[in-house]
C-alpha cells in the first residue's frame, strides 16, 4: 500500500486501487480545508467554555475576528468552489511546534487536526481492509463499517486517558468535518443515488461508539463545531436548554439531519 500525497481538489481523501496497488490518497487541499475547521472549531469552543455563551459574535473577539473569513476561504473556496488559490497570507495558519514560543491554540489546533487526519486515513484504509474496494457499488453500511473500524484502530486498547481525549476530539473534527463538507457540497452521486449516510445521523453514530461515555468532552465540542456550520447556512440551531450533552448533539445532529433530507 502507497501513501500518495496529491493536489486533488475533487477528493481530499480517499482509497484507491492504482495498478493492482491500494493507494491511500491525501490532498493537500484535504488537509488545508481540515486544519481551517480544527482551529475554528477549538477557537469557538474556547470562547464557548469560557462564557458558556452560545452565539459567539466572531468580530468581537482579536482571537476569533478572523475566523469567518478562515471558514469562507476554506469552505466556499476550496470545497465549493474548487479554488486552487493559494492560502492568504493574512489568515491564520497551521505552525511547526516551537518550544521557545511556549503552547497556544495554533500548536492545539495543529495537535487535534493530525488526530482527525490519522482517523480519516484510518476510515479510508478500513475501506481496503474490509474490501470494499472490490465492489461496484458503493454501499451505505460500508460507511459504518469503515467508521467503527477506524475508532477502533484509533481509540481501541488505549490506556493513556489524556490521548484517549485528544484522538476523541480530533475524531469530533473530522466526522463533523464531513457534515460540513456534505453541507457544501452535493452528497448524491450523479445518479442521485446517496453515497453516504446523511452527515447529522454519521456524527451521532461515530460520537455514540462504546468508546465514548455519555457526556463525553468530544460530544460538547461536536457541539460547538456542528453550530458553526448550521450559522454559516442560516441553520436554526436548536432551541432551549439541555440536560445533557448527549441530548444537545442529539439536538444539533437532528437539527442537520432534517434540514439534510428537506434539501434532498
Ligand atoms: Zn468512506
Amino acid at each position: 500500500m502507497r501513501i500518495v500525497i496529491d493536489q486533488d481538489v475533487e477528493h481530499f481523501f480517499r482509497a484507491r486501487i492504482t495498478d493492482g496497488h491500494c493507494d491511500l490518497r491525501c490532498s493537500i487541499f484535504g488537509a488545508e480545508v481540515t486544519w481551517a475547521a480544527a482551529f475554528a472549531y477549538v477557537m469557538v469552543h474556547k470562547h464557548f467554555k469560557e462564557s458558556r455563551d452560545r452565539d459567539l459574535i466572531f468580530a468581537d473577539h482579536q482571537d476569533t475576528e478572523s475566523l469567518p473569513q478562515l471558514l469562507e476561504f476554506a469552505f466556499d473556496r476550496r470545497v465549493t468552489e474548487r479554488s486552487e488559490r493559494p492560502w492568504p497570507v493574512h489568515l491564520p495558519a497551521p505552525t511547526f511546534p516551537d518550544a521557545n514560543r511556549g503552547i497556544d491554540y495554533v500548536d492545539l489546533a495543529r495537535e487535534l487536526w493530525l488526530c482527525a487526519i490519522g482517523w480519516i486515513l484510518h476510515h479510508e484504509l478500513a475501506h481496503i481492509r474490509l474490501g470494499h474496494l472490490e465492489k461496484t457499488l458503493a454501499d451505505l453500511d460500508d460507511e459504518v463499517a469503515a467508521d467503527n473500524k477506524a475508532t477502533e484502530w484509533v481509540l481501541g486498547g488505549l490506556e493513556d486517558e489524556e490521548m484517549k481525549v485528544k484522538r476523541s476530539l480530533g475524531m469530533a473534527i473530522a466526522v463533523v468535518l464531513v457534515a460540513g463538507l456534505s453541507l457544501h457540497r452535493d452528497s448524491r452521486a450523479a445518479v442521485g443515488r446517496r453515497t453516504h449516510p446523511p452527515a447529522g445521523e454519521r456524527i451521532l453514530r461515530a460520537l455514540s461508539h462504546p468508546s465514548f461515555a455519555d457526556n463525553h468532552p468530544a460530544q460538547e465540542f461536536a457541539c460547538v463545531a456542528v453550530k458553526i456550520h448550521l450559522d454559516r447556512f442560516g441553520i436554526q440551531a436548536p432551541a432551549g436548554a439541555f440536560e445533557t450533552v448527549s441530548e444537545s448533539l442529539s439536538a444539533y445532529c437532528r437539527q442537520l439531519i432534517d434540514w439534510e433530507l428537506r434539501r434532498t
